[in-house]
C-alpha cells in the first residue's frame, strides 16, 4: 500500500510542471494514476473508407489533414474544421468548441478520427468525438484515450502510466483469493489494470474492466459494512405523538389518501416510533403525491415534541412546500418557516433564533439548511425532496444537526431494488405505485419546429376553454445568458404576436425571490395563462390547473428531464397535453422523443432510457454521484454489484482495508454517494 501512496512527483516522466498539471486531474499518487481511466480506446485498425460513409453512421476513420479552418455560429460556438483525405476520398471533420486545436492539429498530419456522420446541406460531414495522432512512435494497435487537462498530450500521458504499470503495479495488493477468482471468472488484479490501460484485444478488455468493477463494489460494500456496523450501535428517536396535531392535520387534507399513501405513511410512521433510527426511501413516480406523505410525518415529528427540516433543490419548490404545509396545518398553531439563498438577512436572523429556541417546529429550504450556523433546539426529523439532487454528504451535514434523527428521502426516479441497496446502504424503501384518482393519461405528441404554427393554434383553441400552458425553454449551450434570451425571446414573440389579447409570464431562474414568487402565484391564480420559463420548473412545481406543457427543443432533453418536466401537467382530472416540439438530429434522440409518446410510466421510461443511454447516464444515475466509481456502473452492474455485495458479508477484512477505502474514495465513504 505504500508505495501506491507515494507522490507521483518522482515518477518517471513527471516533472513539478507535469506534477502541478496532473493535480488538476486529481491525480497524486501512483494508485490514482492506476485508477485514471480511459475514457475511451481507438482501434487504429478499424476503420473505414472515406468514400464508404454514410450519414447517421458512427465509425472511424484514418486520413491526412488537408487544411483546417474556425467557424464560429450564430449561437456563439466555434467550429473546428479540418477537411481530411484518404485514398478514397474527403470529408470534413468538425469539433465543437475547441478553437485551441488549431495548435496542434496542422495540415498534412495524419489523423485517426472517429464519431457520427451527418449530412449538412449535401455534403457529409463527421463530428468528431475521439481523435489520435498516427504519426509518431506508438506501435499498439488498440490505444487508451485519456480525459486529459491542458499542457498535458496522450501521449505523454499514455507514456506515464505505461512506466507506472512496469514498475509499481507489483505492489498492488490482490484481494480476491485465487479460488475466489476462479469461482467468479475474475482475472487477477495486475491482469486488469494492464489490460484495461493497454488491451490486446477486445475480450481482455472485457476481463479487465469486470475485475476492476468489481473491485470497486467490493470494496464500496465493505465500507458500507463498516459504517452500518457503527451505525447500528446508535439509538435513534422514539417518535410518539402528544397531543391531537396529526388528527387535525388529516381532517384538513383535501382529499383522501390513496392507498399506496396509506400504506406509506404506515410504514414510516412505524420506523419513526421505533428507537432505530429511520433511514428510508420514498418512491413514487412524478404527481404521486409524495409531499402529503411527508406532510403526515412531519406532523408526527411536531406532535411528538421535536422539531423537522425539509430540503429541496430550488427555491420555488421551498416556497411552494410551505404553502401546502401552512394549509395542511391550517387551524393549529405549528409555526414554520422557508429559508433560502435569497431569504433577507433580516429575516435568516430571526429565523435562525426561532429555530435556536425552537419556537420554530418546521423549517423547509434549499441548501441553506445545512449552512453551520442554523441549529435545532431538537430536530427529530429530516426530509429530503427530489433527492437525486443532493449528494450523501449534504444529507449526513442537515442530519448532524440532530441527535440521530429520522430521515426520510423522496425520489421519482425508479430505482431497481439492487441498485438502492448499492446506492444507499441500508435504506428501507416505499414505493407509492399508485396515481391519485381520476387522473388521465397525458396526451404527449411531437410536433416538428417547422410546424409551430399549429401548435399556436391548438394551444389557443384550448387557452378559450380556459387552460393553462407552460412553454418551457432548454438551457442553450450550459450557458444561462443564452438561456434567458431563449426564454425572453419566446416569451415576446408570444406576448406581442401570437397571444396579445391573453396573459403571458415569464419565469427563470435569474429573477429575484420574490418575482420569481410573483409569476409563480398568479400563475397558480389563473391570471398568468401562459408561463414562458426555462427548466427552473423541472422539479415539484404543482399548479394542477395547468394542463398544456409545450417543450421547445425537446430533443436537447433527456428522457429523465422530459418526464419531470412533463410532470408539471396532468395533475389534476382534466385531460393533459405534452407538445414536444423540435428538430431531433440523430437516433436516439428520436428514440427518446417516440419513448414520451408512448408511456406515462416513468419506470418504462428508465428502462427505455438505460437501452438509448446505455451505461453511465441512465436516468439521471450521474446525479447520483456514481462518478465516483471509475470503472463500475450501477446501472448495468446490477448483478456484479449483488454479488460484490454477497461476497462483502463475510469477507475477511484486510487490515489494510481503510487505507484503501482512504484512496479509492477520498473523501472516505461519506462522500462516496457525492
Ligand atoms: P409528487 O409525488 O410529484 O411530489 P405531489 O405531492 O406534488 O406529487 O402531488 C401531486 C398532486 O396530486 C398535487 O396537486 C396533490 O395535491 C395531488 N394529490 C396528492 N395526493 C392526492 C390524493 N390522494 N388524491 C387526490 N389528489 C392528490
Ligand atoms: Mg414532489
Amino acid at each position: 500500500m505504500k508505495k501506491l501512496q507515494s507522490s507521483i512527483q518522482f515518477i518517471k516522466g513527471v516533472g513539478p510542471a507535469r506534477y502541478e498539471q496532473l493535480k488538476k486531474l486529481e491525480i497524486e499518487t501512483v494508485f490514482d494514476l492506476l485508477w485514471h481511466m480511459p475514457r475511451g480506446y481507438v482501434d487504429r485498425e478499424a476503420v473505414t473508407p472515406i468514400s464508404d460513409l454514410r450519414a447517421g453512421d458512427q465509425t472511424s476513420i484514418k486520413a491526412k489533414v488537408m487544411g483546417t479552418n474556425i467557424v464560429r455560429t450564430r449561437r456563439g460556438m466555434s467550429l473546428f474544421k479540418a477537411l481530411l483525405q484518404d485514398d478514397s476520398g474527403l470529408i470534413t471533420a468538425v469539433w465543437f468548441n475547441q478553437p485551441f486545436l488549431k495548435n496542434s492539429l496542422k495540415k498534412g498530419m495524419n489523423i485517426y478520427v472517429s464519431g457520427k456522420v451527418s449530412c449538412m446541406g449535401n455534403q457529409l460531414e463527421i463530428n468528431v468525438a475521439e481523435y489520435d495522432y498516427l504519426d509518431g512512435e506508438d506501435s499498439d494497435r488498440i490505444v487508451p484515450i485519456y480525459p486529459l487537462t491542458e499542457g498535458i498530450s496522450q501521449k505523454s500521458l499514455r507514456r506515464i502510466i505505461m512506466a507506472v504499470l512496469k514498475d509499481h503495479l507489483e505492489s498492488y495488493p490482490e484481494i480476491l483469493a485465487e479460488e475466489i477468482r476462479q469461482e467468479m471468472g475474475l482475472c487477477d488484479i495486475g491482469f486488469a489494470f494492464r489490460h484495461i490501460h493497454s488491451p490486446a484485444d477486445r475480450h481482455s478488455y472485457l476481463t479487465a474492466r469486470q475485475r476492476l468493477a468489481f473491485e470497486e463494489l467490493l470494496i464500496f460494500q465493505l465500507g458500507w459494512q463498516h459504517r452500518n456496523a457503527q451505525i447500528k450501535k446508535v439509538t435513534g428517536l422514539s417518535l410518539q405523538e402528544k397531543d391531537d396535531l396529526l388528527l387535525k392535520v388529516r381532517k384538513n387534507l383535501p382529499y383522501t389518501l390513496t392507498r399506496a399513501q396509506e400504506r406509506a405513511v404506515k410504514e414510516i410512521f412505524s420506523d419513526m416510533e421505533s428507537l432505530q433510527s429511520m433511514g428510508r426511501l420514498l418512491q413514487g413516480d412524478v404527481g404521486a403525491g409524495k409531499t402529503v406523505v411527508a406532510a403526515l410525518a412531519t406532523a408526527k415529528c411536531v406532535s411528538s415534541g421535536f422539531q423537522a427540516a425539509i430540503m429541496v433543490p430550488t427555491e420555488i419548490l421551498a416556497r411552494q412546500h410551505l404553502a401546502s404545509l401552512q394549509k395542511f396545518f391550517a387551524g393549529t398553531d405549528v409555526a414554520m418557516a422557508c429559508l433560502t439563498s435569497g431569504t433577507h438577512p433580516t429575516a435568516r436572523e430571526q429565523i435562525l433564533a426561532a429555530l435556536g429556541s425552537g419556537e420554530i417546529r418546521i423549517i423547509i429550504g434549499t441548501h441553506s439548511l445545512i449552512q453551520d450556523d442554523l441549529i435545532f433546539l431538537d430536530l427529530g426529523l429530516v426530509i429530503i425532496d427530489e433527492q437525486h439532487r443532493f449528494g450523501v454528504r449534504q444529507r449526513a451535514k442537515l442530519s448532524s444537526k440532530g441527535h440521530t434523527p429520522d430521515l426520510l428521502v423522496m425520489t421519482a426516479t425508479p430505482i431497481p431494488r439492487t441498485l438502492a441497496l448499492t446506492l444507499y446502504g441500508d435504506l428501507e424503501m416505499s414505493v407509492i405505485d399508485e396515481l391519485p384518482p381520476g387522473r388521465k393519461e397525458i396526451l404527449t405528441k411531437y410536433v416538428p419546429a417547422a410546424a409551430r404554427k399549429s401548435v399556436y393554434e391548438f394551444i389557443g383553441k384550448q387557452l378559450e376553454k380556459g387552460a393553462q400552458a407552460y412553454f418551457v425553454c432548454p438551457l442553450v449551450e450550459e450557458s444561462q445568458k443564452q438561456d434567458l434570451q431563449a426564454a425572453v425571446s419566446l416569451y415576446e414573440e408570444l406576448s406581442r404576436e401570437v397571444f396579445p389579447d391573453n396573459k403571458v409570464g415569464l419565469l427563470h431562474g435569474r429573477m429575484k425571490p420574490a418575482e420569481k414568487e410573483t409569476i409563480i402565484q398568479s400563475f397558480k391564480r389563473g391570471e398568468i395563462e401562459i408561463l414562458v420559463t426555462t427548466t427552473v420548473i423541472e422539479v415539484g412545481i404543482d399548479v394542477p390547473a395547468a394542463t398544456l406543457m409545450v417543450i421547445e427543443h425537446a430533443e436537447r432533453f433527456g428522457i429523465a428531464q422530459l418526464h419531470q418536466l412533463r410532470g408539471r401537467v396532468g395533475r389534476g382530472e382534466k385531460q393533459s397535453y405534452c407538445i414536444l416540439l423540435g428538430n431531433p438530429q440523430t437516433p436516439e434522440a428520436v428514440q427518446r422523443i417516440k419513448a414520451m409518446e408512448a408511456t406515462n410510466d416513468g419506470f418504462i421510461l428508465a428502462q427505455e432510457d438505460l437501452k438509448i443511454r446505455g451505461p453511465g447516464e441512465f436516468m439521471g444515475t450521474r446525479q447520483h454521484g456514481l462518478l465516483q466509481f471509475k470503472v463500475a456502473d450501477l446501472a448495468v452492474d446490477i448483478e456484479l454489484s449483488e454479488k460484490a455485495r454477497r461476497l462483502a458479508k463475510d469477507f475477511l477484512w484486510p487490515d489494510y482495508l481503510h487505507q484503501y477505502l482512504q484512496l479509492k474514495f477520498k473523501n472516505g465513504l461519506e462522500g462516496a454517494g457525492d
